[in-house]
C-alpha cells in the first residue's frame, strides 16, 4: 500500500527588511516586520529573493539574532532582518554572506547599463562589457573573472554564483554613474583618459610623429599629445573624448 502523502509543511516568518531594500518589495509588504508563510523547505537566500529582494544587496542575515549565511535552512516561528549593504561597499574584505573577497574592484555590465559601462571607462574603471552574452553567461563570467556586475535587471542578479552584484537605481547614464561612484568609494581612484572606451584596454602615451598617418589634418595641427590604445589602436587625444569631461567628473564627484 502506497505511503499516505505528507502534510505540507507550513512555516510562518516574521521578517523585517531595512528600510533601504524596502522599495524591493511588493507594495503590501513594505512594512517594517511582516509575516511570510511559506509551504515547503527553502534556503533563506530564496525565501527573500521570492520577496522581491536580491541576493546582491543584502549585506547581512539574522534569524533570530543570530547572524546567519544565504543556505540557513528557514524554520517555522523564526524571526529574520535582512540589512542592506553598508555604504562605501567594501568588495576586497571577507564577510558573513561573502566569505570569499574580489582581489581587486571590477565591474561588468549588462547591456541595459552599456552607457554606464561606457563612462565607467572613460574615468579609468576596468569594465567588461559584451552585449552578446546571455543572462547565464554573465552571472558565470562576473563569478569566474571577480568582477562586479551592474544591471537594472532583477533576475539576472538572483543567479546563485554571482556573489558581488549591484541593481542599479538611477536611470540616466551619468546619475548611474554617480550612484556606483558613491557606492563603491571610488573617488580618490578615478583615473580619467586612463582606459579605453571602446575595449577596456589601458591607454599609452604614443609619440606624435609615430601616428602622423592616423590623423586628421586639423587634428595634426592643433593637438601633441597622444595616447593610443593597447588593445584595439584606437586613438586618444585632449580635444577628442574630453568634450564634456570635466563635467561628467564634476556630476560623478558631487
Ligand atoms: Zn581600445
Amino acid at each position: 500500500m502506497a505511503a499516505p502523502p505528507r502534510a505540507t509543511q507550513q512555516i510562518t516568518l516574521e521578517i523585517t527588511i531595512a528600510e533601504p531594500l524596502q522599495f524591493l518589495l511588493a507594495r503590501d509588504r513594505r512594512l517594517p516586520t511582516f509575516e511570510q508563510t511559506i509551504y515547503r523547505q527553502a534556503s533563506l537566500k530564496d525565501v527573500i529573493e521570492s520577496l522581491g529582494v536580491p541576493h546582491t544587496e543584502i549585506g547581512r542575515l539574522r534569524v533570530n539574532g543570530h547572524e546567519v549565511g544565504f543556505d540557513h535552512r528557514v524554520a517555522d516561528g523564526e524571526t529574520i532582518h535582512v540589512e542592506a549593504l553598508a555604504t562605501p561597499r567594501n568588495v576586497l574584505q571577507p564577510s558573513m554572506l561573502r566569505p570569499v573577497p574580489l582581489t581587486e574592484l571590477r565591474f561588468l555590465v549588462d547591456v541595459n547599463v552599456a552607457r554606464l559601462g561606457k563612462l565607467l571607462r572613460l574615468v579609468g574603471c576596468d569594465t567588461f562589457y559584451d552585449p552578446d552574452l546571455s543572462d547565464t553567461e554573465l552571472a558565470r563570467l562576473a563569478a569566474a573573472q571577480g568582477r562586479v556586475l551592474l544591471t537594472r535587471d532583477r533576475a539576472l542578479l538572483r543567479h546563485g554564483c554571482i556573489d558581488y552584484g549591484h541593481l542599479v537605481r538611477a536611470e540616466k547614464p551619468r546619475t548611474q554613474l554617480r550612484e556606483v561612484v558613491r557606492l563603491f568609494g571610488l573617488r580618490e581612484q578615478l583615473r580619467p583618459f586612463s582606459r579605453c572606451m571602446h575595449c577596456n584596454a589601458a591607454l599609452q602615451r604614443v609619440s606624435k610623429s609615430t601616428i602622423l598617418d592616423q590623423l586628421q589634418p586639423l587634428t595634426i595641427r592643433y593637438y601633441n599629445d597622444f595616447m593610443q590604445c593597447s588593445g584595439c589602436g584606437k586613438i586618444y587625444w585632449e580635444g577628442s573624448h574630453q568634450q564634456g569631461l570635466e563635467d561628467l567628473l564634476t556630476e560623478a564627484l558631487w
